[in-house]
């Protein structure tokens, strides 16, 4: 198996430190053996000219170096400030350049051209995510006829949306070049499958195939899942720790709400302090006694609209500490820093409301992460986005609109307040999804149909 990713988690990183998916992908790799290709994180001044390889066991780990150049134009420029906003519905801050779109095509061709060496005649090739959308065509160009496939990580958006973007046809030609395309939830493939019939003059064949730019491939959603069961373990083993006890035993009876969310406009943070201000107006009998817990690691801060964020950010904060702080009360606790795994189970566990409401997200799984670290015995309430990949599955939370700010305030009051017969109720119902779809179940399925390819 080849995955090629916009980052790779090579295995001498411990895998404490390497996030779920790269855990996952690891293993995959690992029973097949096979070659992870990607980005090594690293900025040098001039283009290198070979990839790093690191060999580990049956696997091969190829890294390449970005220049400066492809680094602002490619990675900040086209994927960072073109694709990831409009495919979040952002037209507002999508600032789209020729320029940097081939900036953007120059390094998907920079990365077949490296790929190519290394690929072997059985190879099935997954590739992730929309930094790397032309690298299918480019490696289609250079001859290669086996199995490939493309799983989207991001939202895919409404064809209104996406013709915003001037590249948008010679973008959704590169994704057919694919045997198989993966999309989190029945509205990203919808919004797709729109485009393809009303705009790309495609057609839908049934049974999950399509015809567009004279190739027949598979569109299908496979919506990602979490280490369900590590997240259980985990929950029940740290509930005993002594930081989850000072947690509980929180000064006064007050109870904790918590949100986990790279700092990003996409997450709806501004509206969820909004939020927070209106459900203390509304229920003033909470002063005192709730505390947001909101942790926020900054992400792309070399991009404006990422500084910006976080400038307002702070500001709501502190304004509305400012606003309602007593001596021996604040309503949030703002870390914006990153948290190891372990760490967060613990806060999640101890959090009575999970508030995650994103404007527009692919999946979150935190959501996911949320629910499956809970108390079975004494589970805490999520009041999710409907804008959340994950509120498809997890539609036993509290599902809120996050531009409704009193609608999101009367939620939390309301998962403040549940019966536990009514938490339990819920919680079971969102657990039997969680592990019945698991980060495995993802993976497996994704190459399962990917094995099938071609499909004509
Ligand atoms: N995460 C973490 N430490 C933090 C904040 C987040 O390890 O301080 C992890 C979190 O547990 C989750 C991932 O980062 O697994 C975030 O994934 P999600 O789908 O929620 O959002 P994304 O950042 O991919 O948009």
């Amino acid at each position: 198996m080849v995955v090629v990713s916009n980052r790779v988690a090579v295995a001498t990183d411990t895998k404490a430190r390497a996030g779920g998916l790269a855990v996952a992908i690891q293993d995959a790799l690992q029973q097949s053996g096979g070659v992870w290709f990607g980005w090594s994180g690293k900025v040098v001044p001039k283009t290198p000219s070979e990839p790093t390889l690191h060999e580990a066991g049956p696997v091969t780990y190829a890294t390449l170096d970005l220049s400066r150049k492809h680094y602002n134009e490619y990675y900040n420029g086209f994927a960072n400030r073109a694709l990831w906003p409009l495919f979040h519905y952002r037209l507002d801050l999508t600032a789209f350049s020729q320029e940097h779109y081939s900036s953007y095509l120059e390094v998907n061709k920079l990365f077949a051209g490296h790929l190519l060496p290394l690929l072997e005649p059985e190879d099935l090739i997954w590739i992730h995510d929309y930094h790397l959308i032309p690298l299918g065509e480019q490696l289609r160009r250079s001859g290669i006829t086996r199995p490939m496939g493309f799983f989207l990580h991001t939202p895919f958006p409404a064809l209104e949306i996406l013709t915003a973007l001037p590249s948008h046809r010679s973008l959704v030609q590169a994704l057919c070049a694919y045997d198989l395309v993966g999309f989190h939830t029945e509205n990203d493939l919808r919004a797709f499958l729109d485009y393809i019939v009303h705009e790309a003059g495609g057609g839908i064949m049934g049974n999950h195939l399509i015809h567009a730019f004279g190739k027949t491939l598979r569109v299908e959603i496979f919506p990602i899942g979490i280490e369900t069961d590590a997240f259980e373990k985990g929950g029940a083993s740290l509930s005993r720790s002594q930081k989850t006890e000072s947690l509980r035993s929180h000064p006064h009876g007050r109870a904790w709400i918590i949100g986990v969310d790279r700092l990003d406009y996409s997450k709806g943070l501004v509206e969820r302090l909004l939020s927070f201000e209106c459900f203390l107006d509304r229920y003033p009998e909470f002063k005192g006694k709730v505390t947001l817990v909101q942790i926020a690691p900054p992400s792309r801060s070399e991009v404006p609209e990422y500084r910006e964020i976080q400038r307002m950010l702070e500001t709501h904060a502190g304004r509305l500490n400012g606003r309602f702080a007593e001596f021996d009360w604040v309503p949030i606790n703002y870390l914006n820093k990153s948290y190891q795994r372990q760490e967060l189970i613990q806060f999640y566990r101890a959090s009575r409301v999970g508030l995650i409401t994103p404007l527009r997200d692919g999946m979150n799984l935190v959501a996911k992460e949320y629910v499956a670290s809970q108390d079975p015995e004494d589970p805490g309430v999520m009041v999710l986005s409907r804008f959340a990949g994950a509120a498809r599955e997890l539609d036993s939370a509290l599902i809120v609109n996050p531009l409704d700010f009193e609608g999101v305030a009367d939620a939390i009051a309301r998962g403040l307040t549940m019966p536990l017969e009514e938490r339990k109720e819920r919680w079971n119902g969102m657990m039997e999804t969680l592990r019945g779809n698991t980060l495995n179940t993802w993976r497996d399925d994704f190459i399962e149909a990917l094995r099938q390819a071609p499909y004509e």
